[in-house]
């Protein structure tokens, strides 16, 4: 793929290294640009890197009536060896891909995919945080732009990468777990739906729950199956828990539960690797929690990208009573999982093979207009 590169002037970027003194946001800050391809006439055309801001769009896009919209979320380090590296965005590519055939929007060739985010955190480098705990949030995305009121699949598509200098998701840090709340009131997912795709009106459709968890002083509803027996995920992370046996188990991935890279991660780590037993199973909520009551549970906790691990303290049900998980704090199963995981993408510990992209320097004269 041809990039076309049209920069900001030299003195309008980032010209030092990224070096905050206060805490990051999560989310918030952009860097100087962002990638664009758009999709025309069924070709993927004029991929480029251009200054970030506001794009063009006719009020009748698709997106913005009908949601038809997918996205990803990774991440990107700075090491110690002062390069880039990527975490396993070989896998957020394949999965916009899936995301992207569940609601008709078509592929972008994975490799095309990770060469723009590789290009972008080259150009956008100095904006790497030299910091603790932060990292490069990267936001790939795609949504019809076609302007047409038709209920049908955009005949036009924009595919965007933008990326946010972020500190952990959790202003607290990992030492304070979340809560959650238990309820029959709301679902994430149905069977035959869209829960297995990253799409944007998922999330639309969670907003609700997520404000009567906050109420609840919860950070999220745990989402249980439509027939309320099996535990799914929570908003944005996948579930999971540790046995007093020292098992880790993660919901079996149905169609109804967003298959989580970070678990996948645990999942191909292992026993070998995390000290812990990790098995997928269904997760029958009256016996797990059951299981808590009793301390045959010690640990629960949520995985996704933003946060990596969240240790869960306790669950909260409609009638406003608490279950503490184990002591309520985070337990030593959950920490060694998280500094695993947190150890592999800041290259403090040996990554397996393939799982960071290092953010090759292009010399800046390569690109014309520099
Ligand atoms: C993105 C997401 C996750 C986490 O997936 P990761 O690949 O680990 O970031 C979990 N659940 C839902 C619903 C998600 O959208």
């Amino acid at each position: 793929m041809d990039i076309r590169y049209q920069l900001k002037p030299r003195a309008a970027r980032r010209q030092k290294p990224f070096l905050p003194d206060g805490p990051l946001p999560f989310g918030q800050l952009r860097t100087d640009h962002m990638f664009l391809m758009d999709y025309v006439d069924g070709r993927w055309i004029d991929p480029r890197i251009v200054p970030y801001g506001p794009l063009a769009l006719a009020p009748g896009a698709v997106a913005l009536h009908y949601a038809q919209e997918i996205f990803e979320g990774a991440k990107a380090f700075l090491h110690e060896d002062g390069e880039i590296h990527a975490f396993r965005i070989d896998k957020n590519a394949a999965r916009l891909n899936r995301s992207g055939a569940g609601v008709l929007i078509p592929p972008i060739p994975e490799d095309d995919q990770v060469q723009a985010i590789l290009s972008l955190l080259d150009v956008d480098r100095l904006w790497a945080p030299h910091q603790e705990g932060a990292s490069l949030y990267i936001r790939p995305f795609v949504f019809g732009t076609q302007d047409s009121l038709g209920v049908k699949p955009s005949s036009r598509y924009t595919f965007c990468v933008f990326l946010s200098p972020s500190g952990p998701y959790y202003p607290a840090g990992f030492r304070e777990p979340v809560k959650l709340l238990v309820t029959r009131r709301f679902h994430r997912a149905a069977p035959g739906g869209t829960g297995a795709f990253k799409t944007g009106g998922n999330y639309a459709a969670s907003l609700m729950a997520g404000h009567v968890a906050h109420e609840h002083g919860a950070s999220q509803v745990l989402f249980l199956d439509v027939t309320d027996t099996y535990i799914e995920e929570a908003g944005a992370m996948n579930h999971f828990h540790v046995t007093r046996a020292g098992e880790l188990l993660i919901p079996t991935f149905t169609e109804t539960i967003l298959r989580s890279i970070t678990s996948e991660s645990v999942l191909e780590l292992g026993e070998r690797h995390l000290g812990v037993r990790v098995r997928q199973d269904r997760i029958p909520v009256e016996q797990f929690l059951d299981d808590v009551r009793s301390g045959a549970i010690t640990e629960a906790g949520g995985f996704g990208t933003a946060a990596v691990v969240s240790a869960v303290g306790s669950y909260v049900f409609d009638d406003a009573t608490e279950l503490r998980v184990g002591d309520g704090h985070i337990g030593p199963h959950t920490r060694k999982v998280y500094e695993a995981l947190t150890g592999i993408q800041r290259g403090k510990r040996p990554a397996p093979e393939g799982w960071l992209f290092l953010a090759k320097r292009v010399e800046s004269t390569a690109r014309p207009g520099e």
